[in-house]
């Protein structure tokens, strides 16, 4: 019996875009709770793509490959580890960041 689920499918692929980028940014955290607010910051910024179960998600794969979303992907990525970096959630300290 399949019950099928919706899900995002950019979500597999903004972790695996931080998983790749993240070790060229010396300087960040990269503890659980920056590397959700990082991939939360993405997947609010990107165009959600809903499929059902696994089908979906090849044809969505497919779909991806195409360079721009890869690439909007990225960039999107890289703004969040950014801007995390700035004012870490976790209260590790970052160098540069004003005090309220
Ligand atoms: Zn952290």
């Amino acid at each position: 019996m399949n019950k099928p689920a919706i899900r995002n499918a950019i979500e597999d692929h903004v972790v695996e875009a931080y998983d790749q980028l993240v070790v060229h940014f010396k300087d960040f955290c990269g503890c659980e709770t920056c590397r959700l607010d990082v991939l939360v910051f993405a997947l609010n910024r990107l165009p959600p793509r809903y499929v059902i179960g696994r089908e979906g998600a090849v044809v969505t794969d497919v779909n991806l490959d195409k360079d721009q979303s890869r690439a909007a992907i990225e960039v999107t990525v890289m703004e969040g580890i950014r801007k995390v970096n700035l004012a870490p959630r976790c209260g590790r300290k970052s160098g540069g960041v004003r005090q309220p």
